[in-house]
């Protein structure tokens, strides 16, 4: 693997890692703002030569190869080698403005034409139809980068590959691709005319639908326009007429178990070039090579997420809880109106039994002197006849009409009239006993209806309340009286009938003088 390097190459590398070193140190102190700007401008000189002594480090790593003299003869004769290159597979192979060898590949060839002290000159092609047949009519010696293939081999020799590259697929770059939408999918894809992914994809997958296209940007934009699915071609080179062409809709989204198997082809004619070439490449110091792909290859596959069922499943989410909330506010002003409508009800209801509560008593009581009227009183003998007729009760009746009571109005006037009333009906009221029932029966006449109570218990009342009346002083008239007819009720008896009796009694009462009790 050729000679020790010299040390003045030495020097040049730790030189170089030395000043790397401090750049990075200038750098990180830059971003901190730890630096003085002065300094800044020491760092970019640092830069400067880093980028000087960092000249391709392989194009010093040339080491001799063993030539045979027949081989050194060829070589010698030949004077120079006419290379077809690839005009479209930047980075890998091209042919840079001022026509010479550009890429991954130029500087393989680079590195050999110092090797071999042999002049290497472009032969220009237009697309990779026109290199075939450039390299088919001997045009050219050499082929710099071709993928290995029985058709090809009836005129070219091949070099054991110094690179590999994987098949990229590039979509539009919201688009999934995966392996199964290659075939039968109804999707098309688009690659190189003459490319010999042709023949590897056909031999893997035997139903792809493939549009031949002149070159990458072509095939790059039938995915713009939708005409095609994909565009299949070298990962490397694609993403490099992506990034060149700044066509941001697309992206690699996917690489095939394909590989192009790099290597340098020569003529068939002449098979001590091949030999040469063979030997030239088997002695690159694997750093050089390595150095030569970290300068040309950086790959970015696009890592595309399918997020339509997160998506969808973000937009179910919040259209259940948009509804349920939305149900939930309806619910909520439902609610409330109920509640607020039962309130409602329940006030109007209180209300209602408040006003039915008023409208009762008005029906029973007698306005003037709030004790009961004479519906009233009906109802309650009514009731007291049925009870006595279910279970045998005893009850009496006290009819008491006010002496000389016109006397009272024509003297004092219709007002004292009144509160003498009501005096009367104050002092009955609290002279009876809470079973008993007053009620103002009409006029200056007042009944009482002594529930559970015979004649003798009726007529003890009576002769009671005529003394209190009698021992009253009322305003402005002085004393007063009141005569009284008392009865008790017969069983089987109608209220008309016992009614009937009391007032007899009471007629009686006034007849025989008044102030007095009479019993019917
Ligand atoms: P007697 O002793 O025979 O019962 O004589 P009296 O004057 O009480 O009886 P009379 O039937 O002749 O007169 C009853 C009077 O009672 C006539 C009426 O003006 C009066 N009176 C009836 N109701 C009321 C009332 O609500 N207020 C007033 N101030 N007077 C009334
Ligand atoms: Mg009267
Ligand atoms: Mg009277």
């Amino acid at each position: 693997m050729g000679e020790p390097k010299p040390l003045k190459q030495y020097i040049k590398v730790f030189a170089g890692s030395f000043l790397k070193s401090r750049m990075l140190f200038c750098r990180i102190m830059l971003k901190r703002q730890r630096i003085a700007p002065g300094l800044a401008l020491l760092c970019t000189s640092m830069s400067l030569l880093v980028v000087m002594l960092a000249q391709p480090a392989y194009a010093q790593s040339i080491t001799q190869i063993d030539l045979t003299d027949s081989e050194r003869r060829y070589l010698e004769a030949k004077g120079q080698i006419n290379v077809c290159v690839d005009p479209d597979r930047m980075p890998f192979d091209g042919v840079n403005d001022q026509g010479e060898h550009d890429g991954l590949s130029g500087d393989y060839f680079k590195v050999v034409a110092r090797m071999l002290d042999m002049e290497m000159v472009v032969h220009p092609a237009k697309n990779w139809d026109d290199l075939m047949n450039a390299a088919r009519n001997r045009d050219c010696d050499v082929v710099s980068q071709i993928n290995e293939s029985e058709e090809r081999k009836t005129f070219l020799d091949f070099s054991v590959p110094y690179f590999n590259l994987p098949l990229a697929v590039v979509t539009r770059y919201d688009r999934i691709f995966v392996e199964d939408s290659l075939e039968g999918a109804g999707n098309s894809f688009a690659v190189i005319a003459g490319d010999i992914a042709i023949e590897k994809l056909l031999a893997l997958y035997p139903d792809i639908d493939l549009v031949e296209v002149e070159n990458n940007v072509e095939g790059l934009l039938k995915v713009i326009e939708g005409k095609v699915f994909g565009y299949i071609g070298a990962q490397g080179a694609v993403v490099f007429s992506l990034q060149t062409n700044k066509l941001d809709e697309l992206a690699v989204t996917g690489s095939l178990p394909l590989t192009y198997d790099l290597g340098v082809a020569t003529r068939s004619d002449e098979p001590l070039l091949g030999t040469v070439f063979g030997k030239a490449l088997q002695a690159i110091d694997p750093k050089v090579s390595q150095s030569i792909r970290d300068k040309w290859i950086a790959i970015t596959i696009k890592q595309v997420t399918d997020y339509t069922l997160l998506w969808q499943a973000i937009f179910l989410a919040t259209l259940l809880l948009s509804l349920s909330l939305y149900w939930n506010r309806r619910l909520a002003r439902a609610n409330q109106k109920i509640s607020s409508t039962l309130s409602e009800l329940n006030l109007a209801q209180t209300k209602l039994e408040e006003q039915n509560q008023i409208l009762k008593k008005i029906s029973t009581t007698d306005p003037l002197t709030n004790v009961f009227n004479r519906l009233k009183l009906d109802e309650a003998l009514e009731n007291e006849i049925q009870r006595a007729a279910r279970n045998g009760s005893e009850f009496g009746v006290i009819l008491l009409d006010i002496d000389h009571f016109k006397k009272v109005n024509d003297t004092y006037g219709h007002q004292v009239g009144d509160h003498s009333l009501v005096i009367f009906a104050r002092l009955l009221e609290t002279a009876i006993r809470s079973v008993d029932i007053v009620g103002r029966w009409g006029g200056e006449e007042f009944l009482i209806l002594c529930p559970g109570t015979d004649e003798n218990g009726c007529k003890l009342l009576a002769e009671n309340l005529r003394a209190l009346i009698e021992e009253k002083d009322f305003p402005k008239t002085g004393q007063q009286t009141a005569s009284f007819g008392v009865t008790s009720h017969k069983l089987g008896e109608k209220v008309e009938v016992l009614i009937e009796r009391a007032d007899r009694a009471l007629y009686r009462a006034k007849e025989s003088g008044r102030n007095r009790v009479e019993v019917g």
